[in-house]
């Protein structure tokens, strides 16, 4: 082996968990570069199979602007693993949308990712935690449950964009956390790109945005809302605006 090619890191190599923050950071850095002129669908495309080739999920709200991430997903790889946070506390319409979006964009690999009972049982016994302490609910319904589940992954897609605000109007394509290399491909998308895609696609929308919903997560705080924000009518009246798999 030449010397060179003894001191070249692979992603592989990055995703090992052998590695520090900073080179993590870094890796980040680099695909945002190097995918810098790219678009959604060729984002997407080099995440799936070229960067991570079998390391890599879509985390899926199946939310009221989720279809067109789980369209393009399905143009490059219909077996992806998408994971969808079953917290027992989604509208019964999420439920119905989750499984009639899988079928219609023959998605083949949507797992439901759930609290154990015996942490329910323990810390949530009642199931009105999200009253008394929503971040305690998000971290034993959402964050605990999504960190066993990416374990086997080495990065994973979201669908946050910038025009959503507050910490995400820097949104990069790529970033690193603390564990994973995090891919964004709607990241500089604007609500107008993801009405013409829908449309374009003839994508079905989530039931309870006719209702007024414009963000869409579990019901106990989810609420209907007007204006141009968003992610109006999540945890209405909390300073809370992030679940915390995220951390903005
Ligand atoms: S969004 Fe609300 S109900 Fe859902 S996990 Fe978080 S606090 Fe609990």
């Amino acid at each position: 082996m030449s010397a060179s090619a003894a001191t070249v890191q692979t992603t592989a190599d990055v995703l090992s968990g052998a590695h520090a923050n900073d080179e993590r950071e870094a890796l980040a850095r680099g695909l945002a570069a190097k995918h810098a002129g790219d678009d959604a669908l060729e984002i997407l495309r080099a995440a799936i199979k070229d960067e991570f080739p079998d390391r890599i999920a879509l985390v899926s709200s199946f939310g009221a602007e989720s279809a067109v991430l789980l369209h393009l997903v399905s143009e490059v790889d219909k077996s992806l693993p998408v994971i969808f946070l079953e917290t027992e506390k989604h509208f019964a319409q999420t439920l119905s949308y989750r499984k009639k979006l899988a079928n219609r964009l023959g998605l083949t690999d949507v797992r439901d990712i759930r609290p154990s009972k015996e942490a329910l049982t323990f810390r949530d016994p009642s199931g009105d935690l999200w009253k008394h302490d929503a971040d305690a609910c998000c971290t034993l319904r959402k964050v605990e449950p999504l960190t066993g589940a990416l374990d086997e992954f080495g990065a994973w897609i979201t669908g946050r964009k910038q025009f959503h605000g507050g910490g995400r109007l820097n949104l990069p394509a790529f970033e690193a956390s603390p564990t994973h290399i995090k891919v964004n491909p709607l990241a500089r998308w604007s609500k107008a790109d993801i009405d013409a895609y829908v449309e374009a696609h003839d994508l079905p929308a989530h039931p309870l945005v006719a209702q007024g919903y414009p963000s869409i997560g579990c019901w106990p705080c989810t609420h209907p809302a007007a204006g141009d924000d968003v992610r109006a009518g999540r945890w209405r009246g909390a300073a809370k605006t992030e679940c915390g798999i995220h951390g903005r």
